[in-house]
Formats: structure tokens, C-alpha cells, sequence
């Protein structure tokens, strides 16, 4: 994903509009699990496998709660749960080898990977107004990977930050805009960001950075505690491409907005 960063600048400044402006008609950061696909479980169940094989507890026992939450903070707090200590780098690379060989296997289980209701329409749409889309993903950055490429959604995502760059989500928005800044040579405004979740972590990762959230009802969090939290925006899917897209005002390029 990180490779392709070199793509951002053709697609996300057309020629003749400089970058700051281009920035100003949005940029758009999105959650996985929940938000633009759904995975069956998939990321659980090999953790699980996978946390069993490392150390020979079955982490079941003692089951975290995964919504919105870094891979590494999963980790943790399985590891404190279970009484383990903190790997070191060498065995944690070892977890992580495990992790993403089941990952591989669980995410083709028939029925179990595909894109939410009017992700790829959205995404399409995002891509036509050479706007930016990022991931702010709870996923470390191989796993955020094969979830992808199971739904067919690979190569859509030009930078982010992912669970393996920070453990508190909350730092993950300025870490993918840092990046974002890196090849593009300009910073947006926050009121320009749009974060796309569907847990109260990604509402609260929003906020911690100052831009906005549309939190979605396809995920795993109460609709109810979801819109309680006040997002920006609220949909109950994203299936109505023109709606998403005008409610996010993602316009084209003759019509971007004034400073
Ligand atoms: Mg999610």
C-alpha cells in the first residue's frame, strides 16, 4: 500500500489544480471490519488459532472484545488477560507469521469476505473526483492487506495507518495524514478529513484528531450508541453512492469549494 504512494499526486491533483485546493474537496480515511467489508470473523478466528498455536492457551477463555480496537492492543490485552507476559520482537514476529498464514486460509472460507453495500460505488465515485482515500485501519498493515484482496478491494488505498504503527487508535488519523503530507507536499484541513467507521473507537479516533466522522450501522456496534455519540454523519449503509458523496461534499474538480 505504502508503495503505491507514488500514484497519490496524478490521482488526487488533477493537472492544473494545486494541491492545497485539491485537498480542500476532501480526503477520506476508512476503517476495514465493519465499515468497507465484512470478513465472516475471519481476523478473530485465526487470531484465536493463532494465539493457541504461539503459546498453547486458548485465548477464548478469556475472549476480548476486537470492535474498533489495534491489533496490538488486542494482543495486549489477551496477553494481560491470560496472565502472559509482553513478547519480545523475535517471538512477536513468530505470532504474527502464524496470524497471517491462518488469516490467509480463514478469509477464503466460501461466504465470508465481500464489500459492504455501496462500498465499491462509493469508492469508484471517490476515485473519479481525484480525491485522496486512506485507511485507518485497527488491522496490522499485512493483514489489512489480505482482507482486502479477499474482497476485491486491494489497490484502492494509496496510504494509512494500520495497528502494527501505533497501539491506541487514537494516534493512528495523524499518522496517515503525516503520510499523506509526505508525498503530497501539502497538509489538509482537519475540516476537510473524513474519517468512515463503524465503532465508537473510530467516532473517538476522529475527534482526537479534529475531523469529522460518518459512522455506518453495517458494522459491530448498537445503532443507537452510535448515533449517541453524535458522528458528523450517521448512515445506516453506504448504498446511496450520490447521497454519501454529496452529504460528504466530495465534489469534482470545477466545482471545488472556495478557501
Ligand atoms: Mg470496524
Amino acid at each position: 500500500m505504502e508503495s503505491r504512494a507514488s500514484d497519490l499526486g496524478d490521482r488526487s491533483a488533477p493537472e492544473g489544480e494545486p494541491h492545497e485546493t485539491a485537498l480542500r474537496r476532501g480526503v477520506f480515511l476508512f476503517d476495514i471490519d465493519g465499515t468497507l467489508m465484512r470478513s465472516g470473523g475471519a481476523g478473530a478466528i485465526a487470531f484465536r488459532h493463532a494465539f493457541r498455536e504461539w503459546c498453547g492457551i486458548d485465548p477464548s477463555r478469556v475472549p476480548v472484545s476486537m470492535a474498533g480496537r489495534t491489533d496490538l492492543e488486542i494482543l495486549r490485552l489477551t496477553l494481560d488477560a491470560v496472565g502472559a507476559p509482553y513478547p519480545r520482537p523475535a517471538d512477536r514476529r513468530r505470532l504474527v507469521r502464524i496470524y497471517l498464514d491462518h488469516l490467509r486460509r480463514e478469509i477464503l472460507v466460501p461466504e465470508r469476505a465481500a464489500p459492504l453495500p455501496g462500498v465499491v460505488a462509493l469508492l469508484d465515485g471517490l476515485h473519479a473526483r481525484r480525491l485522496p482515500v486512506g485507511l485507518v485501519t485497527g488491522n496490522i498493515q499485512p493483514g489489512a492487506t489480505i482482507k482486502l484482496a479477499a474482497a476485491g478491494l486491494a489497490d484502492r488505498f494509496d496510504f494509512g495507518a494500520f495497528g502494527n504503527d501505533r497501539e491506541d487508535r487514537d494516534e493512528l488519523v495523524p499518522v496517515a495524514l503525516r503520510r499523506l503530507r509526505r508525498r503530497h507536499g501539502a497538509e489538509p484541513r482537519p475540516r476537510d478529513v473524513w474519517v468512515v467507521g463503524d465503532t465508537l473507537r473510530d467516532v473517538q479516533c476522529a475527534r482526537a484528531a479534529g475531523v469529522r466522522i460518518l459512522a455506518v450501522g453495517t458494522g459491530f456496534e448498537d445503532q443507537l450508541a452510535l448515533e449517541s455519540a453524535r458522528p458528523d454523519l450517521y448512515l445506516t449503509d453506504l448504498s446511496d453512492t450520490a447521497r454519501v458523496l454529496r452529504r460528504l461534499g466530495a465534489t469534482m474538480a470545477a466545482e471545488a469549494p472556495g478557501p
